[in-house]
């Protein structure tokens, strides 16, 4: 398969503990093969240190949007990007990372200072709150045969013929 056939797919973690990066880099134990010929790694920073951000055909988004930093990147992620998958439930419903939405008034008070110290947003937000989403992937940390699930029907709709293979390259 010619290199520029591939699916550009980028990995790109916010804030979040980065579980679900270990368990996708687990996955590979099983789907190495296969995914090196289906898949161009282009932004996987977990991967490689040579990352390429340019187009991708996937970007999956782990973790929760805290900063307007966040904010900028995922927009600018989005904008290169056919689809983009949310990953893990600080991605998809803004906790466990987000759990500062849910204090007190009198916890939100108490921490007002290290939000402000860190240029964070108000509120945490979901990757949907900022961006639209493709899919999404839930758990904590993502469950497997959900992403899998995912990835198969991303790969059927933006590459059909390398998701069904004709019967005379099966
Ligand atoms: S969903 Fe769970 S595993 Fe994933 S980043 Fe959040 S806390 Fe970590």
């Amino acid at each position: 398969m010619a290199p520029n056939k591939k699916i550009a797919i980028g990995w790109f973690s916010f804030s979040c503990c980065e579980d679900s990066t270990i368990v996708f880099s687990e996955l590979l134990n099983d789907h190495w093969k296969e995914w090196k010929e289906l898949f161009d790694f282009r932004h996987v920073k977990v991967l490689k240190s040579n990352n390429i951000m340019d187009a991708f055909d996937i970007a999956f988004i782990e973790g929760a949007i805290a900063s307007p930093e966040h904010v900028e990147r995922i927009k600018d992620i989005r904008s290169r990007t056919k689809k983009l998958v949310a990953i893990g439930a600080c991605a998809v419903t803004g906790l466990p990372a987000g759990q500062r939405n849910n204090f007190t008034k009198e916890q939100k008070e108490r921490i007002a200072f290290l939000v402000e110290r860190f240029g964070a947003l108000p509120e945490v937000k979901t990757v949907a709150q900022v961006v639209q989403v493709d899919a999404s992937v839930p758990g904590c940390p993502m469950d497997e045969k959900k992403f899998l699930e995912a990835v198969t029907a991303l790969v059927t709709e933006l590459r059909p013929e390398l998701a069904q293979p004709s019967p005379a390259h099966a």
